[in-house]
């Protein structure tokens, strides 16, 4: 049986160690890799070291960041008694992009899994209740209430 050079064989090893690929994506992905000018490939490169050297998590809320904490953590313009727990990072970024949410985000990084192995103590939790202390949040009466209520003159208030 032919086989392909060691150097190709072991990038093809490596990029099926990544999360949805399989041996003939990885093949693929090695085959376009190879075909790929040098500089396209630095770019690439440097992304994937500048995202291993930059991104943190937020010591907030969890969220993947390059500064301490998150811009939503910062923001002083978002209301800080809402909390929206999210699984992943990308559910945030999901909410975010319908731009309704007002408030602030605690970023688990999973979900509960007992089939995996994944229980409270795997999930980022341990910053999450400092932050539900009561006097960190509005009263439940008002959680419930929506953020503005329209007058009658048309002027909202919160
Ligand atoms: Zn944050």
């Amino acid at each position: 049986m032919l086989e392909y050079a060691e150097p190709i064989t072991k990038l093809i090893d490596e990029l099926k160690r990544l999360p949805s690929i399989g041996h003939k994506s990885a093949q693929r992905l090695a085959f376009h890799i190879m075909r790929t000018p040098d500089s396209e490939l630095e770019r690439l490169i440097t992304a994937i070291l500048e995202v291993k050297q930059r991104i943190v998590f937020c010591s907030i809320c969890n969220n993947l960041t390059d500064i301490e904490p998150c811009r939503i953590c910062a923001s002083t313009s978002r209301d800080h008694s809402v909390i929206c727990v999210v699984e992943e990072p990308h559910s945030l970024v999901a909410v975010e992009k319908t731009r309704s949410f007002k408030g602030v985000y605690h970023v688990l990084h999973g979900s509960l899994s007992p089939i995996r192995h994944i229980g409270p103590n795997e999930l980022h939790l341990a910053n999450l209740l400092p932050r539900l202390k009561p006097e960190n949040n509005r009263p439940p009466a008002q959680a419930a209430r929506p953020a503005r209520h329209a007058h009658r003159d048309g002027d909202a208030r919160r």
